[in-house]
């Protein structure tokens, strides 16, 4: 049966029987909306015209539209249905990023955060993650939408223009509703400034003036005081972020002409920000009216791609505790980049920030539809993991890691059954992490795609497989944070 067959019927008791997914019918201005299968394809299906641009069809006496899935009808969908369009997520004690690089990952992410108490930030990507998978911002949130759509998804969901380092870009985001910037100020950033350096910078007086001798008490018994020589070296360091983060916000944000939540990353440095960098940048962006709602600093240690926290624990957690408390002071919420995996600091960044933090997730998810592969279609993993050996020296130039490819394991000397349990080693899992690009976009000598149109079909084929695995493998990012279920 088919959905055609399911309009005369409206109401059936089943319609998943006709190919139509249940949670998506819904009635506007007296004309039913919905999604079904039509092949190997999703449409919309409504039984007037509501705008959707389609085909019109009558047949055995029922006319219809049926409308591809495409950016004009993503359009009309947030039009008519608003839970379909990004809002701000950012205000909320608890949000969480999760970037769905492939486009397919968000149905196992909705069944998430409807049994979390979070919010989910559904689209979100950096324009290096758009360069390497071929993707535009437009389909990034359409896709988020017609998920969201299809699977009745009303909790509402927050769309992220990641990482962007330009003017331009900013504005592109936001003009297609984005509801969360993230600037990156690492550009801006000046890094390996020594003592050395510092010895012939003079301090402007304002800033002597504003922080020289003084001791600034945030409550919660931390106190923080300036030296000369800490002075010079954060004024050095981050005085070009803080004007180009400044620039940005007054051309963008100052007016509420969009509706979108401001974050400031100076994540991407050479070296971690220490609590009294973070103050200083805090507070010179307060004093210039710069509202925003997350900050993300770099935090002691590593976190490197996938993998868990490498870094002296201890340390992180008396950080954390300092910077959540700079955080509460200027009344915005800590933002913890590159959190994929990073069980063994989630209970301190759910403890020390007091439940109230946003984490940003990204290639995890990419990895959990790689074992997806490893276990239904364990002749094509293998073909990706050679692949991915011999593109590693070349990707590894984008992305720190301190992958030993010497301690993967010989796949050919593994039985398929085995080949999900690489998924739990670091290295093979940063292998296939940083790889990802590289992987989706090689190419046959005739110019095809070598993985990647394969790789779509067997993830549309075992979208509830993939479905599982994200919904236990996120759900432990946020149980580990102590996010309670609802
Ligand atoms: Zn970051």
């Amino acid at each position: 049966m088919n959905y055609e067959q399911f309009i005369p019927q409206i109401g059936a008791a089943s319609p998943a029987q006709f190919g139509v997914f249940e949670k998506s019918i819904n009635t506007v201005g007296g004309v039913t909306v919905f999604m079904a299968k039509d092949g190997d394809e999703t449409v919309i299906i409504s039984t007037g015209d509501i705008g959707f641009a389609g085909e019109s069809i009558t047949a055995s006496g029922v006319s219809y539209v049926k409308a591809p899935l495409n950016h004009e009808n993503a359009c009309v969908l947030r039009r008519l249905f608003p839970f379909t369009a990004p809002v701000r997520v950012l205000g909320h004690e608890r949000s969480f990023g999760v970037g769905d690089r492939l486009g397919i990952a968000t149905p196992g992410h909705i069944r998430v955060f409807e049994d979390f108490d979070a919010y989910p930030v559904l689209a979100q990507q950096s324009m290096r993650e758009l360069t390497l998978t071929n993707r535009t911002y437009e389909d990034v949130v359409d896709s988020a939408s017609f998920f969201v759509y299809r699977d009745g998804f009303k909790k509402g969901f927050g769309a992220d223009g990641d990482h962007l380092k330009t003017a331009k870009d900013v504005e592109y985001a936001l003009s297609l509703g984005f509801t969360m910037i993230t600037l990156d100020c690492s550009d801006h950033i000046k890094n390996g400034v020594t003592d050395e350096m510092c010895a012939d910078f003079v301090i402007p007086s304002e800033f002597s003036q504003r922080y020289l001798g003084k001791t600034f008490d945030i409550g919660e018994g931390v106190t923080l005081t300036f030296n000369e020589t800490e002075l010079k070296k954060i004024l050095m360091i981050y005085g070009g972020a803080i004007d180009f983060a400044h620039e940005i916000y007054s051309a963008f944000f100052a007016s509420g002409k969009y509706d979108a939540d401001f974050e400031i990353s100076i994540d991407e440095t050479a070296t971690p920000t220490t609590p009294l960098q973070h103050f200083f940048v805090a507070s010179e962006l307060t004093r210039c009216g710069v509202k925003c709602a997350t900050v993300a600093p770099r935090f002691c240690g590593e976190f490197q791609k996938g993998v868990d926290y490498i870094g002296d624990l201890k340390q992180f957690e008396e950080e954390m505790a300092v910077h959540s408390t700079i955080a509460r002071h200027f009344g915005y919420k800590l933002s913890i980049h590159s959190g994929s995996d990073k069980f063994s600091t989630f209970p301190i960044i759910g403890e020390k920030n007091r439940g109230v933090f946003h984490v940003k997730t990204a290639g995890t998810n990419w990895l959990e539809a790689m074992r997806v592969v490893a276990v239904a279609d364990p002749s094509l993993y293998r073909q990706i993991h050679k692949y991915a050996l011999t593109a590693f020296a070349e990707a590894s130039t984008y992305y720190h890691v301190t992958t030993d490819l010497n301690k993967i394991p010989d796949i050919d000397k593994m039985s398929d059954s085995e080949l999900p349990e690489l998924f739990t080693q670091n290295d093979p899992r940063q292998l296939i992490h940083i790889t990802y690009g590289l992987i989706l976009n090689k190419k046959t000598p005739d110019g095809k795609f070598e993985f990647k149109d394969r790789l779509y079909k067997l993830w549309r084929e075992k979208e509830d497989l993939y479905s599982d695995a994200l919904y236990s493998h996120i759900g432990r990012h946020l149980t580990e944070l102590g996010v309670a279920r609802v």
